[in-house]
């Protein structure tokens, strides 16, 4: 049983997934690499003068399993409630246990909406529906969050990285019963 499933590792996914990793929360990451990261070239990403979309999603995803993330290259096909929390399955036939989900699916909406999670028109340029949430980025389903572009945030790599970082600091606040932070303090 994981203690946190991300569904989707582009900069949101990754970016959660890297949060929950670093503050020691069992974490699953699926990922069927079809997001829209890879496709773009990215000079606005503040602190990174220039960098192309591969190497930023490698990046991300190396830095997510650095902290103990468990990246599965699937694409997850079904997910349902279970007694503790949640079942996801995968076109290649695995099934994982997870606490809390996180929904970082990009574009794709269709496994929300079948798990029963809302969804509702997006508002950004060509996202055509989105996963209702709230600030916290908790969605209708107790258990089930979504960040990123899934989220509805405006379309850019450094926000929807920022927002799945938001996203995992409040699923691992709630998991804590405290209030999260990750300061690394630089050594003299
Ligand atoms: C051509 C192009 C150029 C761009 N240029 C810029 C730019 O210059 N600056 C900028 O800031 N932004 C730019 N963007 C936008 C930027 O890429 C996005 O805002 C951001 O990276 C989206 O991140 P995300 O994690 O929300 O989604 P994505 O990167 O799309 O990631 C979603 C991930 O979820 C996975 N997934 C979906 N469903 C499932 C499932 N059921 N099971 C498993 N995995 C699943 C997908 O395969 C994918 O890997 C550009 C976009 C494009 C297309």
């Amino acid at each position: 049983m994981y203690e946190i499933a991300v569904i989707g590792a582009g900069p949101a996914g990754a970016s959660a997934a890297l949060f929950a990793a670093k503050a020691g929360k069992q974490t699953l990451l699926v990922d069927s690499d079809k997001g829209m990261t890879r496709r773009g070239r990215y000079e606005n990403y503040y602190g990174i003068a220039e960098i192309s979309g591969p190497e930023l999603v490698d990046i991300g995803h190396q830095q997510a399993v650095k902290f103990g993330a468990e990246l599965v290259k699937d694409q997850a096909v079904k997910l349902s409630k279970s007694e503790e929390g949640f079942v996801i399955e995968t076109e290649g036939g695995t099934s994982y246990e997870a606490k809390h989900i996180i929904l970082a699916t990009g574009v794709l909406t269709d496994l929300a909406a079948a798990a029963g999670v809302q969804t509702q028109d997006g508002t950004e340029p060509r996202i055509k529906t989105v996963i209702t949430v709230n600030a916290q980025g908790q969605t209708n389903v107790p258990g089930i969050w979504a960040a990123g572009t899934v989220a509805g945030v405006s379309v850019h790599a450094v926000i929807t990285a920022g927002d799945g970082a938001k996203v995992a600091v409040n699923v691992i606040s709630e998991l804590n019963g405290a209030r999260y932070v990750d300061h690394d303090v630089l050594k003299s």
